[in-house]
């Protein structure tokens, strides 16, 4: 139990905070070697510090193009096969369309989708040409329900379980396993702008999961036996109206 990850490599987006660090905690902790990507780098250097040497930190910003089309390539280089890519860096924005600049719009879409587009796509000749391999998507129930408060946010959501039941059945006859997991509301840094008063409430009510709730269900999931598949796992906290 205590090893089922060992040998495997996860590269995790947005592996420095919140889900993805929860993500990638628990992976080490089944014996994983974990690649961070962020471009928060000094998070990166204090994590990799504090988890040893099967913790790696890869530098990357994933709205930059370059920086972007370097990471699946740089991360190989590093550490010579990904088993697992958890597209998981996302951001949030809510609010009405109208009171939403345009610019705000672009990084919204270009971070949630296109750069989990161009991941994936940069994984699959690597995964393909070994035979195996999980890639596992960090969606939201906003992909799932049309939220009436965060319209540009909750297309983004939508986009990517579209995108995930697509890349899971054009690559499950090349050994490689696609998934998402799609959460309710996760006390993290996406949340900063809540007011604390909130926040407590929100917990108090049942109404927050923490990362490591979220973590617990990508595990499950990449851990089940090759034949298996989770195709989904909304994971909600159990007073969520939703
Ligand atoms: P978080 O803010 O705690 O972590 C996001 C991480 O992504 C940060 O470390 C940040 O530095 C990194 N990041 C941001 N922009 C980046 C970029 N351009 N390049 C590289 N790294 C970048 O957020 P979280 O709550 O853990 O969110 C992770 C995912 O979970 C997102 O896709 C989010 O949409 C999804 N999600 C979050 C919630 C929630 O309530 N927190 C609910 C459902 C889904």
């Amino acid at each position: 139990m205590a090893s089922r990850f060992e040998g495997k490599v996860a590269a995790i987006t947005g592996g420095a905070s919140g889900i993805g660090l929860a993500t990638a905690e628990a992976l080490l902790g089944e014996g994983a070697t974990v690649v961070l990507v962020d471009r928060d780098e000094a998070a990166l250097a204090r994590l990799t510090e504090q988890h040893g040497a099967r913790c790696l930190a890869q530098v990357t910003d994933l709205l930059d193009a370059e920086s972007c089309n370097a990471m699946v390539p740089e991360i190989l280089a590093k550490i010579g096969q990904i088993d697992i890519l958890h597209c998981n860096a996302g951001s949030y924005i809510g609010g009405d369309l109208a009171d939403t600049d345009p610019a705000t719009i672009d990084r919204m879409l270009s971070l949630n989708i296109n750069a989990v587009m161009k991941n994936v796509h940069a994984v699959i000749p690597h995964m393909s040409e070994r035979g195996t391999g999980d890639i596992m998507v960090t969606c939201s129930v906003a992909g799932h329900a049309a939220i009436p408060w965060e319209p540009v946010y909750s297309g983004s959501k939508w986009a990517m379980t579209s995108f995930v039941q697509i890349m899971r059945r054009q690559l499950m006859g090349k050994g490689i396993r696609v998934a998402q997991v799609s959460p309710g509301p996760v006390h993290s840094a996406l949340l900063a702008d809540w007011p604390e008063e909130n926040l407590r409430k929100a917990k108090e009510n049942g109404a927050l999961l923490e990362p490591g709730e979220v973590a617990d269900a990508v595990v499950f999931a990449l851990s089940r036996p090759r034949n298996v598949t989770i195709r989904d796992m909304v994971v909600l906290p159990s007073s969520f109206d939703i």
